[in-house]
């Protein structure tokens, strides 16, 4: 049984307030990533860290207006929900339209990349396992592929 007080400590850990600004109380808005991949005018905030009951992490990632995430795939997946402006997405080899409250998977080895296109930021909540694969990017061979679709060409951001 929990003492009174860690009951009382557990109940500030579970709510975290949303604030203007799309920020939430006590939750540091950090950095995209700390490896040097390419990106920009990205940052990201962890709303849920994961429990062994629930192995997952859950994120919001925002992107400021002409921004972009790193062009990647891995094994594991994302689900994706807009909360915050619109743009667009390199899915596979679509490019889809994102607009609030949107949602999006990413399967498995799917290549993906989100822009903020639409003069204004493109903020989502990112769904993922807490043990996950490292992001492979894209090498010559791969790009030159992706490349192929004039459309995929021109939307992509290396
Ligand atoms: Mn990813």
């Amino acid at each position: 049984m929990p003492t009174r007080f860690e009951v009382m400590n557990q109940a500030m850990n579970q709510v975290k307030h949303w604030q203007d600004g799309f920020k939430w109380e006590s939750v540091p808005i950090l950095k995209y990533k700390e490896e040097d991949s390419h990106f920009k005018n990205i940052t990201r905030q962890v709303l849920f860290e994961g429990d062994p009951l629930l192995p997952v992490q859950w994120r919001y990632f925002e992107i400021d207006s002409e921004g972009n995430s790193t062009l990647e795939r891995h094994e594991h997946i994302h689900v994706v929900m807009i909360i915050r402006g619109s743009g667009n997405a390199l899915l596979g080899n679509q490019i889809v339209e994102l607009n609030c409250f949107d949602v999006l998977q990413i399967p498995s080895y799917t290549w993906h990349q989100f822009r903020a296109t639409n003069n204004e930021p493109l903020g989502f909540l990112c769904l993922v396992n807490k043990e996950r694969d490292k992001p492979q990017l894209p090498n010559a061979e791969n790009l030159e592929e992706l490349r192929s679709d004039p459309q995929i060409a021109e939307f992509i951001r290396v």
